[in-house]
């Protein structure tokens, strides 16, 4: 049994024709079940679809063999114990930071809302900013715009959200796309069939640059 965790929501729905073209396809519809393990076409295949952040964990810990996480999931909430052999290129993202279209930098400590705590962290000593972070779980935008932050830190794809709310993109912190994890102990136990998929998986990139 080769069991795949993957991220719910953008990344579900960007890794289904990838999993498709390695002929991998769920045989139940999350959106329309209560089920949260997704039976396959393959009987020794089965998917997880699950919250982003628990996605390294259930693949650290064994649960899932491999996994499809966002590099801002990884980066944030730790991907040492995890091989990471392929970037899928998909649900390709920035993760940057955003402010008030009318918001002027006053040289005091800087208050960032954002759910990614060490990466903005990380982001502002390096750029030699004192900041405070205030974590949050979602709705980042809302922040600035009830003086709960100067700035957040946050995934930005067309930009619409944050025009919606008045804010506008500042700095770009990295560049983000989906990347398929590996179990480190599945690697071994399981070599044949990981590495079998791994090529494959490979080969649909490639395949599609
Ligand atoms: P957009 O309005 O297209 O810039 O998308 C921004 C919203 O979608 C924010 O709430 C982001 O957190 C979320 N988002 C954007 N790209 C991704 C992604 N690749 N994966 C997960 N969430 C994303």
């Amino acid at each position: 049994m080769l069991t795949l965790a993957v991220s719910k929501g953008r990344i579900y729905e960007d890794a289904l024709p990838l999993l498709a073209e390695a002929g991998i396809v769920p045989t139940i519809d999350p959106d329309k079940s209560r089920k949260l393990i997704l039976p396959t076409n393959h009987i020794d295949i089965r998917l997880l679809v699950i919250r982003a952040t628990d996605v390294p964990t259930y693949v650290e810990y064994g649960a899932a063999d491999m996994g499809i996480a966002g590099k801002d999931v990884l980066a944030e909430y730790g991907d040492e114990g995890l091989y990471e052999p392929i970037d899928l290129g998909i649900a390709r993202c920035r993760l940057m930071t955003a402010a008030r279209r009318d918001y002027v930098p006053s040289g005091q400590r800087l208050r960032v809302a954002t759910k990614y705590v060490k990466l903005a962290q990380r982001y502002f000593a390096g750029q030699g900013v004192q900041s405070e972070i205030i974590k949050l779980y979602g709705s980042m935008e809302l922040a600035p715009l009830v003086g709960l932050a100067d700035v957040i830190v946050d995934l930005v794809d067309t930009g619409n959200t944050l025009k919606a709310n008045g804010l506008e993109a500042r700095e770009e912190i990295m560049a983000i796309s989906s990347r398929l994890v590996v179990n480190k102990a599945a690697m071994k136990t399981k070599h044949q069939v990981v590495s079998d998929f791994l090529r494959r998986m490979e080969q649909i990139v490639a395949a599609r640059v």
